[in-house]
Protein backbone atom coordinates (compact mmCIF):
# COMPACT_ATOMS: atom_id res chain seq x y z
CA UNK A 1 0.00 0.00 0.00
CA UNK A 2 1.48 3.15 -0.82
CA UNK A 3 2.24 5.62 1.98
CA UNK A 4 0.54 8.57 1.31
CA UNK A 5 -1.90 8.27 3.63
CA UNK A 6 -3.03 12.05 3.82
CA UNK A 7 -3.96 11.97 0.27
CA UNK A 8 -8.01 10.81 -0.20
CA UNK A 9 -9.66 7.83 -1.30
CA UNK A 10 -10.73 8.17 -4.98
CA UNK A 11 -13.93 7.11 -5.74
CA UNK A 12 -14.69 6.82 -9.43
CA UNK A 13 -18.54 7.30 -10.56
CA UNK A 14 -21.33 8.13 -8.31
CA UNK A 15 -24.17 5.36 -9.01
CA UNK A 16 -25.37 3.68 -5.87
CA UNK A 17 -22.23 1.38 -5.71
CA UNK A 18 -20.23 4.64 -5.57
CA UNK A 19 -21.56 6.37 -3.22
CA UNK A 20 -22.26 3.39 -1.17
CA UNK A 21 -18.32 3.89 -1.30
CA UNK A 22 -18.63 6.95 -0.15
CA UNK A 23 -20.40 6.78 3.06
CA UNK A 24 -18.57 3.53 4.31
CA UNK A 25 -15.66 5.17 3.93
CA UNK A 26 -17.14 8.26 5.69
CA UNK A 27 -17.77 6.46 8.39
CA UNK A 28 -14.47 4.81 8.77
CA UNK A 29 -13.38 8.61 9.41
CA UNK A 30 -11.94 8.78 5.92
CA UNK A 31 -12.04 12.40 3.47
CA UNK A 32 -13.10 10.49 0.24
CA UNK A 33 -12.92 12.24 -3.18
CA UNK A 34 -15.88 11.65 -5.87
CA UNK A 35 -15.24 12.23 -9.18
CA UNK A 36 -18.65 11.87 -11.21
CA UNK A 37 -19.00 12.16 -15.29
CA UNK A 38 -22.58 13.51 -14.99
CA UNK A 39 -24.11 17.03 -14.40
CA UNK A 40 -25.57 14.96 -10.97
CA UNK A 41 -25.30 12.23 -9.34
CA UNK A 42 -26.84 8.35 -10.36
CA UNK A 43 -26.32 9.66 -14.11
CA UNK A 44 -26.59 6.23 -15.43
CA UNK A 45 -29.76 5.51 -13.92
CA UNK A 46 -31.19 8.60 -15.30
CA UNK A 47 -31.34 7.21 -18.69
CA UNK A 48 -33.88 5.32 -17.57
CA UNK A 49 -35.67 6.75 -14.80
CA UNK A 50 -39.17 6.26 -15.55
CA UNK A 51 -37.93 2.22 -15.21
CA UNK A 52 -39.76 0.28 -12.16
CA UNK A 53 -36.95 -1.54 -10.54
CA UNK A 54 -37.44 -5.45 -9.89
CA UNK A 55 -35.83 -4.71 -6.45
CA UNK A 56 -37.63 -3.45 -3.36
CA UNK A 57 -35.89 -0.33 -1.58
CA UNK A 58 -34.81 -3.15 0.90
CA UNK A 59 -32.32 -4.15 -1.25
CA UNK A 60 -31.21 -0.95 -2.68
CA UNK A 61 -30.16 1.04 0.08
CA UNK A 62 -26.39 0.45 1.67
CA UNK A 63 -26.24 0.41 5.71
CA UNK A 64 -24.10 3.06 6.00
CA UNK A 65 -25.78 5.39 3.70
CA UNK A 66 -28.77 4.53 5.67
CA UNK A 67 -26.97 5.42 8.87
CA UNK A 68 -25.63 8.59 7.95
CA UNK A 69 -28.65 9.43 6.00
CA UNK A 70 -30.77 9.03 9.01
CA UNK A 71 -28.58 10.91 11.47
CA UNK A 72 -29.68 13.79 9.14
CA UNK A 73 -33.28 13.40 9.52
CA UNK A 74 -34.09 11.33 6.34
CA UNK A 75 -36.83 9.01 6.60
CA UNK A 76 -36.20 5.54 4.63
CA UNK A 77 -38.92 4.59 2.07
CA UNK A 78 -40.98 1.57 2.73
CA UNK A 79 -39.02 -1.32 2.48
CA UNK A 80 -41.14 -3.88 0.75
CA UNK A 81 -41.98 -1.05 -2.18
CA UNK A 82 -40.47 -1.60 -6.26
CA UNK A 83 -39.27 2.36 -6.59
CA UNK A 84 -38.13 3.80 -10.36
CA UNK A 85 -34.57 4.70 -11.53
CA UNK A 86 -35.73 8.06 -10.52
CA UNK A 87 -37.12 7.55 -7.11
CA UNK A 88 -33.33 6.05 -6.39
CA UNK A 89 -32.09 9.19 -7.30
CA UNK A 90 -34.61 11.79 -6.39
CA UNK A 91 -35.30 9.52 -2.65
CA UNK A 92 -32.32 8.45 -1.76
CA UNK A 93 -28.81 9.50 -3.72
CA UNK A 94 -29.36 12.64 -3.68
CA UNK A 95 -30.41 13.54 -0.22
CA UNK A 96 -27.07 11.36 0.07
CA UNK A 97 -24.53 13.31 -2.08
CA UNK A 98 -26.09 16.39 -0.14
CA UNK A 99 -24.37 15.27 2.97
CA UNK A 100 -22.05 18.00 3.91
CA UNK A 101 -19.35 14.91 4.62
CA UNK A 102 -19.85 13.69 0.69
CA UNK A 103 -20.93 16.90 -0.70
CA UNK A 104 -17.74 18.25 0.25
CA UNK A 105 -15.35 15.44 -1.95
CA UNK A 106 -18.16 15.07 -4.67
CA UNK A 107 -16.85 16.97 -8.50
CA UNK A 108 -19.41 16.27 -10.68
CA UNK A 109 -18.73 16.58 -14.47
CA UNK A 110 -15.23 15.16 -13.51
CA UNK A 111 -15.06 12.30 -16.44
CA UNK A 112 -12.18 10.13 -15.50
CA UNK A 113 -10.23 8.97 -18.95
CA UNK A 114 -7.24 7.39 -17.27
CA UNK A 115 -5.66 6.05 -14.10
CA UNK A 116 -2.16 5.77 -13.52
CA UNK A 117 0.76 5.58 -10.87
CA UNK A 118 2.68 8.54 -10.16
CA UNK A 119 5.98 8.89 -12.39
CA UNK A 120 5.73 5.41 -13.91
CA UNK A 121 4.04 3.48 -16.69
CA UNK A 122 2.40 -0.04 -16.15
CA UNK A 123 5.93 -1.74 -16.92
CA UNK A 124 7.79 -0.85 -13.76
CA UNK A 125 7.66 -2.97 -10.67
CA UNK A 126 10.13 -1.84 -8.67
CA UNK A 127 8.67 1.03 -5.69
CA UNK A 128 5.35 0.80 -7.18
CA UNK A 129 3.62 0.30 -4.32
CA UNK A 130 4.74 2.76 -2.79
CA UNK A 131 3.28 5.46 -5.00
CA UNK A 132 0.09 7.16 -5.26
CA UNK A 133 -2.37 6.99 -8.14
CA UNK A 134 -2.83 9.89 -10.59
CA UNK A 135 -6.45 10.10 -12.15
CA UNK A 136 -6.79 12.42 -15.72
CA UNK A 137 -10.24 13.86 -15.49
CA UNK A 138 -12.19 15.61 -18.10
CA UNK A 139 -13.85 19.02 -16.78
CA UNK A 140 -15.32 22.21 -17.93
CA UNK A 141 -11.95 24.07 -17.56
CA UNK A 142 -10.48 21.55 -19.40
CA UNK A 143 -8.07 17.95 -18.60
CA UNK A 144 -6.60 17.70 -14.87
CA UNK A 145 -5.06 15.67 -12.53
CA UNK A 146 -5.93 14.28 -9.22
CA UNK A 147 -3.20 12.49 -6.98
CA UNK A 148 -5.12 9.55 -4.77
CA UNK A 149 -4.33 7.12 -2.21
CA UNK A 150 -6.20 4.30 -3.36
CA UNK A 151 -8.95 3.76 -6.40
CA UNK A 152 -12.67 2.98 -6.11
CA UNK A 153 -13.42 2.23 -9.16
CA UNK A 154 -17.87 2.44 -9.18
CA UNK A 155 -18.15 3.40 -13.16
CA UNK A 156 -20.17 0.73 -14.23
CA UNK A 157 -21.06 -0.29 -17.67
CA UNK A 158 -23.95 1.12 -18.56
CA UNK A 159 -22.69 3.87 -20.78
CA UNK A 160 -20.73 1.56 -22.69
CA UNK A 161 -23.26 -0.36 -24.55
CA UNK A 162 -22.66 -3.64 -26.40
CA UNK A 163 -23.21 -3.35 -30.30
CA UNK A 164 -26.07 -5.26 -32.10
CA UNK A 165 -23.85 -7.48 -34.43
CA UNK A 166 -24.26 -10.89 -32.86
CA UNK A 167 -20.25 -11.23 -33.14
CA UNK A 168 -20.14 -8.65 -30.33
CA UNK A 169 -18.27 -6.06 -33.00
CA UNK A 170 -20.93 -3.08 -34.41
CA UNK A 171 -22.96 -4.71 -37.35
CA UNK A 172 -22.27 -3.91 -40.65
CA UNK A 173 -23.81 -0.32 -41.62
CA UNK A 174 -24.91 0.43 -37.71
CA UNK A 175 -22.89 3.28 -37.35
CA UNK A 176 -24.75 4.80 -40.37
CA UNK A 177 -27.67 4.68 -38.92
CA UNK A 178 -27.29 5.23 -35.44
CA UNK A 179 -29.84 8.02 -35.56
CA UNK A 180 -32.63 4.96 -35.71
CA UNK A 181 -31.02 3.16 -33.03
CA UNK A 182 -31.67 3.81 -29.32
CA UNK A 183 -29.36 1.89 -27.18
CA UNK A 184 -30.66 0.80 -23.86
CA UNK A 185 -34.36 1.53 -22.22
CA UNK A 186 -35.69 4.57 -24.12
CA UNK A 187 -38.56 6.60 -22.34
CA UNK A 188 -41.04 4.43 -24.64
CA UNK A 189 -44.45 6.04 -23.30
CA UNK A 190 -43.31 9.59 -22.27
CA UNK A 191 -40.67 11.62 -23.55
CA UNK A 192 -39.46 9.67 -26.18
CA UNK A 193 -43.69 8.41 -27.25
CA UNK A 194 -43.63 10.17 -30.16
CA UNK A 195 -40.35 8.71 -31.85
CA UNK A 196 -42.27 5.10 -31.51
CA UNK A 197 -45.67 5.48 -32.25
CA UNK A 198 -47.05 3.93 -35.02
CA UNK A 199 -44.23 2.58 -35.90
CA UNK A 200 -42.52 -0.96 -36.51
CA UNK A 201 -40.04 -1.27 -34.05
CA UNK A 202 -37.12 -4.09 -33.51
CA UNK A 203 -35.84 -4.85 -30.08
CA UNK A 204 -33.06 -6.73 -29.53
CA UNK A 205 -31.64 -8.86 -27.05
CA UNK A 206 -33.16 -11.04 -24.26
CA UNK A 207 -32.01 -9.87 -20.39
CA UNK A 208 -34.76 -7.80 -18.19
CA UNK A 209 -34.28 -4.39 -20.18
CA UNK A 210 -35.13 -5.88 -23.52
CA UNK A 211 -38.35 -7.72 -21.44
CA UNK A 212 -38.80 -3.57 -20.24
CA UNK A 213 -38.48 -2.39 -23.59
CA UNK A 214 -41.08 -5.29 -25.54
CA UNK A 215 -43.81 -4.86 -22.27
CA UNK A 216 -43.45 -0.90 -22.60
CA UNK A 217 -43.90 -1.33 -26.73
CA UNK A 218 -46.83 -3.48 -26.44
CA UNK A 219 -48.58 -1.11 -24.32
CA UNK A 220 -47.65 1.68 -26.93
CA UNK A 221 -49.05 -0.86 -29.77
CA UNK A 222 -52.29 -1.00 -27.89
CA UNK A 223 -53.03 2.74 -27.50
CA UNK A 224 -51.49 3.40 -30.88
CA UNK A 225 -52.70 1.36 -33.75
CA UNK A 226 -49.91 0.49 -36.24
CA UNK A 227 -47.26 0.57 -34.33
CA UNK A 228 -45.53 -2.86 -34.85
CA UNK A 229 -43.41 -5.00 -32.24
CA UNK A 230 -40.63 -6.86 -33.46
CA UNK A 231 -38.01 -8.86 -31.39
CA UNK A 232 -34.87 -10.70 -32.28
CA UNK A 233 -33.41 -13.18 -29.70
CA UNK A 234 -30.06 -14.85 -30.58
CA UNK A 235 -30.80 -18.23 -29.04
CA UNK A 236 -33.19 -20.30 -29.51
CA UNK A 237 -35.02 -21.33 -26.26
CA UNK A 238 -36.27 -18.49 -24.61
CA UNK A 239 -36.42 -20.12 -21.49
CA UNK A 240 -34.10 -17.74 -19.80
CA UNK A 241 -36.14 -14.73 -21.04
CA UNK A 242 -39.48 -15.84 -19.72
CA UNK A 243 -37.07 -16.21 -16.74
CA UNK A 244 -38.34 -17.93 -12.83
CA UNK A 245 -42.28 -16.46 -12.91
CA UNK A 246 -43.56 -17.52 -9.55
CA UNK A 247 -40.15 -19.28 -8.65
CA UNK A 248 -38.21 -15.72 -8.81
CA UNK A 249 -37.54 -14.68 -5.46
CA UNK A 250 -38.44 -11.30 -6.60
CA UNK A 251 -41.63 -11.18 -7.83
CA UNK A 252 -41.73 -8.05 -10.18
CA UNK A 253 -38.62 -9.51 -11.66
CA UNK A 254 -40.55 -12.77 -12.18
CA UNK A 255 -43.44 -10.94 -13.79
CA UNK A 256 -41.01 -9.27 -16.36
CA UNK A 257 -40.78 -12.48 -18.17
CA UNK A 258 -44.34 -13.67 -17.47
CA UNK A 259 -45.49 -10.90 -19.38
CA UNK A 260 -43.59 -11.33 -22.35
CA UNK A 261 -44.84 -15.22 -22.45
CA UNK A 262 -48.21 -14.34 -22.56
CA UNK A 263 -47.41 -11.12 -24.91
CA UNK A 264 -45.53 -13.61 -27.43
CA UNK A 265 -48.41 -16.47 -26.64
CA UNK A 266 -51.27 -14.03 -27.28
CA UNK A 267 -49.56 -13.16 -31.07
CA UNK A 268 -48.75 -10.04 -29.99
CA UNK A 269 -44.76 -10.19 -30.91
CA UNK A 270 -43.56 -10.74 -34.18
CA UNK A 271 -40.41 -13.09 -32.68
CA UNK A 272 -37.62 -13.94 -34.42
CA UNK A 273 -35.44 -16.36 -32.68
CA UNK A 274 -32.23 -17.76 -33.56
CA UNK A 275 -31.54 -14.29 -35.49
CA UNK A 276 -27.69 -13.41 -35.22
CA UNK A 277 -27.49 -9.38 -36.38
CA UNK A 278 -25.15 -9.12 -39.50
CA UNK A 279 -25.81 -6.14 -40.87
CA UNK A 280 -28.24 -3.13 -41.45
CA UNK A 281 -29.55 -2.00 -44.93
CA UNK A 282 -31.54 0.88 -45.70
CA UNK A 283 -34.58 0.67 -48.15
CA UNK A 284 -36.44 3.16 -48.75
CA UNK A 285 -36.25 4.87 -45.58
CA UNK A 286 -36.74 1.98 -43.75
CA UNK A 287 -33.74 -1.24 -42.58
CA UNK A 288 -33.80 -4.29 -43.44
CA UNK A 289 -31.88 -5.85 -40.55
CA UNK A 290 -29.64 -9.06 -41.78
CA UNK A 291 -29.00 -12.28 -39.78
CA UNK A 292 -25.93 -14.33 -40.19
CA UNK A 293 -26.94 -17.54 -42.54
CA UNK A 294 -28.73 -20.27 -41.19
CA UNK A 295 -28.77 -23.19 -42.43
CA UNK A 296 -27.47 -21.65 -46.29
CA UNK A 297 -30.65 -19.35 -45.67
CA UNK A 298 -29.96 -15.74 -45.24
CA UNK A 299 -32.79 -14.34 -42.62
CA UNK A 300 -33.65 -10.90 -43.25
CA UNK A 301 -36.72 -8.74 -40.99
CA UNK A 302 -37.76 -5.98 -43.28
CA UNK A 303 -38.99 -2.51 -43.12
CA UNK A 304 -38.05 -1.79 -39.61
CA UNK A 305 -38.39 2.02 -38.32
CA UNK A 306 -36.63 1.77 -35.29
CA UNK A 307 -34.46 -0.12 -33.50
CA UNK A 308 -34.26 -0.73 -29.70
CA UNK A 309 -31.22 -1.57 -28.93
CA UNK A 310 -30.89 -3.99 -25.10
CA UNK A 311 -27.95 -6.35 -25.95
CA UNK A 312 -26.15 -5.60 -22.31
CA UNK A 313 -23.19 -3.12 -21.68
CA UNK A 314 -19.65 -3.54 -21.32
CA UNK A 315 -17.06 -1.88 -19.28
CA UNK A 316 -14.29 1.29 -19.79
CA UNK A 317 -11.09 -0.94 -19.62
CA UNK A 318 -9.26 1.89 -21.33
CA UNK A 319 -8.96 3.89 -18.13
CA UNK A 320 -7.09 1.14 -16.10
CA UNK A 321 -5.24 0.50 -19.02
CA UNK A 322 -1.82 2.04 -17.07
CA UNK A 323 -2.76 -0.48 -14.17
CA UNK A 324 -1.89 -3.64 -13.29
CA UNK A 325 -5.73 -5.07 -13.55
CA UNK A 326 -5.87 -9.02 -14.12
CA UNK A 327 -9.26 -9.69 -16.07
CA UNK A 328 -11.63 -12.52 -16.83
CA UNK A 329 -9.89 -13.41 -20.53
CA UNK A 330 -13.83 -12.73 -21.92
CA UNK A 331 -16.47 -11.35 -19.17
CA UNK A 332 -14.02 -8.58 -18.84
CA UNK A 333 -14.49 -8.86 -14.93
CA UNK A 334 -12.89 -8.78 -11.98
CA UNK A 335 -10.57 -12.29 -12.55
CA UNK A 336 -11.80 -14.19 -9.60
CA UNK A 337 -15.00 -13.29 -9.60
CA UNK A 338 -15.68 -14.86 -13.22
CA UNK A 339 -16.45 -17.91 -11.96
CA UNK A 340 -19.25 -16.89 -9.72
CA UNK A 341 -21.02 -15.18 -12.17
CA UNK A 342 -20.63 -16.82 -15.89
CA UNK A 343 -23.75 -16.52 -17.70
CA UNK A 344 -22.50 -19.74 -19.44
CA UNK A 345 -23.04 -21.54 -16.29
CA UNK A 346 -25.17 -19.31 -14.05
CA UNK A 347 -28.62 -18.03 -14.08
CA UNK A 348 -29.53 -18.15 -10.27
CA UNK A 349 -28.95 -14.48 -9.64
CA UNK A 350 -27.57 -14.85 -7.00
CA UNK A 351 -23.22 -14.80 -6.22
CA UNK A 352 -21.44 -16.17 -3.71
CA UNK A 353 -20.47 -13.40 -1.08
CA UNK A 354 -16.82 -11.93 -2.05
CA UNK A 355 -14.97 -8.59 -0.86
CA UNK A 356 -11.64 -7.24 -0.61
CA UNK A 357 -10.14 -10.82 -1.83
CA UNK A 358 -11.50 -11.68 -4.77
CA UNK A 359 -11.63 -7.51 -5.54
CA UNK A 360 -8.00 -7.10 -5.55
CA UNK A 361 -5.89 -6.73 -8.27
CA UNK A 362 -2.24 -7.30 -8.96
CA UNK A 363 -2.33 -2.95 -9.17
CA UNK A 364 -2.40 -2.88 -5.06
CA UNK A 365 -5.04 -0.69 -4.32
CA UNK A 366 -7.72 -0.04 -7.23
CA UNK A 367 -10.72 -1.96 -6.92
CA UNK A 368 -13.33 -1.84 -9.36
CA UNK A 369 -16.71 -3.05 -7.91
CA UNK A 370 -20.31 -2.40 -8.72
CA UNK A 371 -21.57 -3.06 -11.78
CA UNK A 372 -18.46 -2.84 -13.39
CA UNK A 373 -16.46 -5.80 -11.60
CA UNK A 374 -19.31 -7.75 -13.18
CA UNK A 375 -17.73 -6.72 -16.43
CA UNK A 376 -20.01 -8.19 -19.36
CA UNK A 377 -22.23 -10.51 -16.89
CA UNK A 378 -25.36 -9.68 -15.92
CA UNK A 379 -27.39 -9.99 -13.30
CA UNK A 380 -25.75 -7.65 -11.23
CA UNK A 381 -27.55 -6.41 -8.02
CA UNK A 382 -26.90 -3.43 -6.20
CA UNK A 383 -27.14 -5.48 -2.82
CA UNK A 384 -24.12 -7.43 -3.95
CA UNK A 385 -21.99 -3.82 -4.79
CA UNK A 386 -23.24 -2.36 -1.23
CA UNK A 387 -21.57 -5.55 0.53
CA UNK A 388 -18.37 -5.10 -2.10
CA UNK A 389 -17.61 -1.43 -0.89
CA UNK A 390 -18.47 -2.78 2.36
CA UNK A 391 -15.59 -4.92 3.14
CA UNK A 392 -12.99 -2.78 0.35
CA UNK A 393 -13.48 -0.20 2.94
CA UNK A 394 -12.80 -1.84 5.92
CA UNK A 395 -9.77 -3.37 4.61
CA UNK A 396 -8.59 -0.03 3.78
CA UNK A 397 -9.07 1.13 7.27
CA UNK A 398 -7.07 -1.95 8.45
CA UNK A 399 -10.30 -3.78 9.96
CA UNK A 400 -9.26 -7.00 8.68
CA UNK A 401 -12.04 -9.12 10.50
CA UNK A 402 -14.57 -6.99 9.53
CA UNK A 403 -13.09 -6.76 5.39
CA UNK A 404 -13.37 -10.84 5.58
CA UNK A 405 -16.89 -10.96 6.82
CA UNK A 406 -18.55 -10.87 4.06
CA UNK A 407 -21.91 -12.11 3.97
CA UNK A 408 -24.23 -11.54 1.24
CA UNK A 409 -27.94 -13.03 0.32
CA UNK A 410 -29.71 -12.20 -2.50
CA UNK A 411 -32.88 -12.71 -4.05
CA UNK A 412 -32.81 -15.81 -6.66
CA UNK A 413 -34.05 -15.40 -10.18
CA UNK A 414 -35.73 -18.83 -9.98
CA UNK A 415 -34.68 -20.05 -13.12
CA UNK A 416 -31.28 -22.07 -12.31
CA UNK A 417 -31.40 -25.10 -14.27
CA UNK A 418 -29.48 -28.13 -14.15
CA UNK A 419 -27.39 -28.48 -17.25
CA UNK A 420 -25.02 -26.21 -18.86
CA UNK A 421 -26.51 -23.50 -21.20
CA UNK A 422 -26.54 -24.98 -24.69
CA UNK A 423 -27.95 -21.71 -26.50
CA UNK A 424 -27.57 -18.35 -26.04
CA UNK A 425 -30.87 -18.01 -24.06
CA UNK A 426 -30.86 -21.71 -22.50
CA UNK A 427 -30.80 -21.33 -18.81
CA UNK A 428 -29.07 -23.79 -16.59
CA UNK A 429 -25.92 -24.42 -14.31
CA UNK A 430 -25.88 -27.39 -12.04
CA UNK A 431 -25.37 -30.73 -11.57
CA UNK A 432 -24.01 -32.03 -14.90
CA UNK A 433 -23.36 -35.19 -16.28
CA UNK A 434 -21.39 -35.78 -19.77
CA UNK A 435 -24.81 -37.24 -21.16
CA UNK A 436 -27.01 -34.70 -19.49
CA UNK A 437 -25.15 -31.83 -21.48
CA UNK A 438 -26.20 -33.14 -24.84
CA UNK A 439 -29.83 -32.66 -23.64
CA UNK A 440 -32.18 -29.03 -23.26
CA UNK A 441 -31.89 -27.50 -20.06
CA UNK A 442 -34.72 -27.53 -17.70
CA UNK A 443 -35.46 -24.42 -15.26
CA UNK A 444 -35.48 -25.27 -11.62
CA UNK A 445 -39.42 -25.12 -11.58
CA UNK A 446 -38.64 -28.67 -13.34
CA UNK A 447 -35.62 -30.24 -12.34
CA UNK A 448 -34.54 -28.28 -9.10
CA UNK A 449 -31.35 -26.14 -9.05
CA UNK A 450 -29.83 -27.99 -5.93
CA UNK A 451 -28.74 -30.99 -4.38
CA UNK A 452 -27.56 -32.80 -7.24
CA UNK A 453 -24.93 -34.62 -6.94
CA UNK A 454 -21.90 -31.74 -7.01
CA UNK A 455 -18.95 -32.86 -9.18
CA UNK A 456 -15.31 -32.19 -7.32
CA UNK A 457 -13.95 -28.67 -7.22
CA UNK A 458 -16.76 -27.24 -9.00
CA UNK A 459 -18.01 -23.47 -7.66
CA UNK A 460 -21.64 -22.77 -6.33
CA UNK A 461 -24.30 -21.99 -8.62
CA UNK A 462 -26.47 -20.43 -6.05
CA UNK A 463 -26.79 -19.61 -2.52
CA UNK A 464 -28.48 -22.71 -1.61
CA UNK A 465 -26.20 -24.69 -3.56
CA UNK A 466 -23.30 -22.24 -1.29
CA UNK A 467 -25.58 -23.51 1.57
CA UNK A 468 -25.15 -26.75 1.57
CA UNK A 469 -21.27 -27.28 0.33
CA UNK A 470 -20.52 -25.51 3.72
CA UNK A 471 -22.13 -27.61 5.82
CA UNK A 472 -20.63 -30.58 4.21
CA UNK A 473 -23.40 -31.43 1.67
CA UNK A 474 -23.15 -32.02 -1.88
CA UNK A 475 -24.55 -29.00 -3.84
CA UNK A 476 -25.84 -28.79 -7.54
CA UNK A 477 -22.32 -28.10 -9.17
CA UNK A 478 -22.23 -25.82 -11.83
CA UNK A 479 -20.13 -27.08 -15.05
CA UNK A 480 -16.60 -27.27 -15.96
CA UNK A 481 -14.57 -25.21 -14.08
CA UNK A 482 -12.47 -22.92 -16.23
CA UNK A 483 -8.82 -23.67 -16.16
CA UNK A 484 -6.47 -22.07 -13.21
CA UNK A 485 -4.91 -19.46 -13.65
CA UNK A 486 -0.97 -19.42 -13.95
CA UNK A 487 0.68 -19.59 -11.06
CA UNK A 488 2.78 -16.07 -11.10
CA UNK A 489 6.27 -16.53 -11.62
CA UNK A 490 9.11 -14.80 -9.80
CA UNK A 491 11.28 -12.69 -11.21
CA UNK A 492 14.99 -13.93 -11.85
CA UNK A 493 16.48 -11.24 -11.91
CA UNK A 494 16.53 -7.48 -9.87
C1 LIG B 1 -32.58 -1.13 -16.62
C2 LIG B 1 -31.90 -1.64 -15.39
C3 LIG B 1 -32.64 -2.05 -14.30
C4 LIG B 1 -32.00 -2.51 -13.16
N1 LIG B 1 -32.76 -2.90 -12.09
C5 LIG B 1 -32.14 -3.29 -10.96
C6 LIG B 1 -32.90 -3.62 -9.80
O1 LIG B 1 -34.13 -3.63 -9.81
N2 LIG B 1 -32.24 -3.97 -8.68
C7 LIG B 1 -30.88 -4.00 -8.62
O2 LIG B 1 -30.33 -4.29 -7.55
N3 LIG B 1 -30.14 -3.74 -9.70
C8 LIG B 1 -30.73 -3.37 -10.86
N4 LIG B 1 -29.97 -3.06 -11.96
C9 LIG B 1 -28.53 -3.39 -11.96
C10 LIG B 1 -27.59 -2.45 -11.18
O3 LIG B 1 -27.82 -2.53 -9.81
C11 LIG B 1 -27.64 -1.03 -11.63
O4 LIG B 1 -27.15 -0.97 -12.93
C12 LIG B 1 -26.81 -0.08 -10.74
O5 LIG B 1 -27.06 1.22 -11.18
C13 LIG B 1 -25.32 -0.35 -10.77
O6 LIG B 1 -24.71 0.57 -9.91
P1 LIG B 1 -23.21 1.10 -10.10
O7 LIG B 1 -23.04 2.18 -9.09
O8 LIG B 1 -22.27 -0.04 -10.09
O9 LIG B 1 -23.13 1.70 -11.58
P2 LIG B 1 -23.97 2.89 -12.28
O10 LIG B 1 -25.29 3.09 -11.65
O11 LIG B 1 -23.93 2.58 -13.72
O12 LIG B 1 -23.11 4.18 -11.94
C14 LIG B 1 -21.89 4.46 -12.55
C15 LIG B 1 -21.63 5.96 -12.38
O13 LIG B 1 -20.31 6.23 -12.86
C16 LIG B 1 -20.35 7.36 -13.71
N5 LIG B 1 -19.26 7.24 -14.68
C17 LIG B 1 -19.19 6.42 -15.76
N6 LIG B 1 -18.02 6.59 -16.40
C18 LIG B 1 -17.34 7.53 -15.69
C19 LIG B 1 -16.06 8.11 -15.85
N7 LIG B 1 -15.25 7.80 -16.86
N8 LIG B 1 -15.64 9.04 -14.95
C20 LIG B 1 -16.46 9.38 -13.89
N9 LIG B 1 -17.69 8.87 -13.72
C21 LIG B 1 -18.11 7.94 -14.60
C22 LIG B 1 -21.72 7.32 -14.35
O14 LIG B 1 -22.10 8.60 -14.84
C23 LIG B 1 -22.58 6.82 -13.19
O15 LIG B 1 -23.04 7.88 -12.40
C24 LIG B 1 -30.59 -2.60 -13.11
C25 LIG B 1 -29.85 -2.18 -14.22
C26 LIG B 1 -30.48 -1.71 -15.33
C27 LIG B 1 -29.63 -1.27 -16.50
Amino acid sequence: MNTHSSLPIAVLGAGPVGLAAAAHLVQRGFKPIILEAGTSVGANLNTYRQVRLFSPWQYNIDRAAAELLTRAGWIAPAADVLPTAGEIIDDYLLPLASLAEIAAGLRLQHRVIRITRQGIDKVKTAGRESLPFVIRVETPEGEQEIVAHSVIDATGTWSQPNPLGANGLPALGERQVADRIAYGMPDIAGSERGRFTGKRVLVVGAGHSAAGNLIALAQLAEEAPGTQVVWAVRGNNLAKVFGGGDADQLPARGLLGTRIRQLQQAGGLEVHRNFRIHALNTDGGRLNVVGEAVDGRVPVIESIDEIVAATGARPNLEMSRELRVRLDPWLESTDALAPLIDPNLHSCGSVRPHGHRELAHPEQGYYAVGAKSYGRAPNFLMATGYEQVRSIVAALAGDMAAADDVQLELPETGVCSSRPIVGDDDGSCCGTTPAQATQPAATSAEAGCCGGKAPAGVDACCMQDADEKAKGNVGCGCGPMKPAAKPKVSACCA
